[in-house]
């Protein structure tokens, strides 16, 4: 074993939104990013931690925490468990400052080993889903211009407005393609939305994320129960331990880097989810191709994707997973698959 020490670096990166994006109660043009270098004998792993306002964590929050991070102390890169349990035990929350860290390693040991993440994991490439693509609230002319231009074959929308069926019909006049609806908390009363989702299920509709608060996990219980499509978390779920609170409330989860610290823990999430008979969907925050990339990796053990961050963003400084006929393309190249631009 050579006795080369990790170095890790980073710096901010503004990533810049083609369209302005609008969910439930925020709008917003850009979004701010760290990118993270893991250099070991030579070798660089490449993450990325990607903040969006209502993670909580900002570009001095994410530096600060990679500051306190000390991988002097592990004398191999190998030492996975070890190096990202130390990481996470640093400080609580900073999910995606703990992200950027996981992947840039991941990356690190794959390029080390020569293999990509899927294959370390045993998973078939051609397992790996269709993934959707975004469109936000909007005027309808734009909803109907941005479902038309949509690269991929599966529609998301964000609902939860007063406006959600008109949103819907609008769609309908110009696409007949799947639709993923993500309510994000924004339904109040469990009756009209179940009403709702009997409605969607007539429109073609897949599955409803996260309709209700997080806070009101007994009525999301109930709309699981009754619901005839599955109802999947986002913001009721974050890492690991969430899991096990959530069985029979939820059909599945919505597993993202960013919220769950990384490529490690999601991989033991969708485990545990499998084991208690959970759908898994992977979901990303505006995200350049890196942390896209990295959630490839586990892609063809989900059900779901939704990893088009990377093409909402007009400064995208990474190659990697590609999109061909609206499936997941996962690169050959080693690590989590990446070229720097
Ligand atoms: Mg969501």
């Amino acid at each position: 074993m050579s006795m080369e020490k990790m170095t890790l670096r980073f710096r901010p990166y503004d990533l810049k939104m083609k369209h302005t994006f609008t969910i439930a109660g925020s709008s917003r043009t850009m979004t701010p990013a760290v990118l993270t270098e893991i250099e070991y004998d030579g070798i660089v792993g490449y993450g990325e931690a990607s903040m969006p306002p209502y993670l909580g964590e900002t570009t001095e929050s994410v530096q600060s925490f990679l500051r306190k991070v000390n991988l002097d102390q592990f004398s191999s890169p190998f030492l996975i468990e070890d190096i990202l349990s130390y990481v996470d035990r640093i400080d609580i929350n900073n999910t995606a400052a703990k992200a950027a860290v996981d992947i840039a390693l991941h990356d690190l040991v794959g390029k080390l080993i020569g293999q990509p993440w899927f294959r370390l994991w045993g998973l078939n490439p051609d397992d790996a889903p269709m993934t959707s693509y975004t469109i936000g609230m909007d005027t309808p002319e734009i909803v109907r211009k941005k479902t038309l231009e949509a690269p991929y074959e599966i529609l998301k929308v964000k609902l939860g407005s007063e406006s959600d069926k008109e949103l819907i019909r609008t769609i309908r006049t110009v696409s007949d393609k799947p639709v993923c609806v993500d309510a994000n908390q924004g339904w109040t009363d469990r009756n009209q939305a179940l009403d709702m989702i009997f409605w969607l299920q007539e429109q073609g509709v897949v599955f409803i994320e996260q309709p209700m608060s997080k806070n009101n996990i007994d009525d999301i219980a109930w709309l699981t129960q009754h619901s005839p499509l599955p109802v999947i978390a986002d913001e009721s779920v974050q890492r690991l331990s969430d899991l096990i609170h959530l069985k029979g409330a939820f059909s599945g989860i919505n597993i993202k880097l960013m919220k769950c610290t990384g490529m490690r823990e999601a991989w033991k999430m969708i485990n545990m989810a499998r084991a208690i008979d959970m759908k898994v969907m992977l979901g990303c925050m505006t995200e350049t191709s890196c942390a896209i990339s990295a959630a490839s990796q586990l892609s063809p053990a989900a059900d779901w994707a939704d990893l088009d961050g990377n093409v909402l963003i007009a400064n995208d400084c990474f190659q990697g997973m590609r999109v061909e006929n609206g499936k997941i393309k996962l690169p050959e190249a080693p690590g989590i698959g990446v070229l720097k631009c």
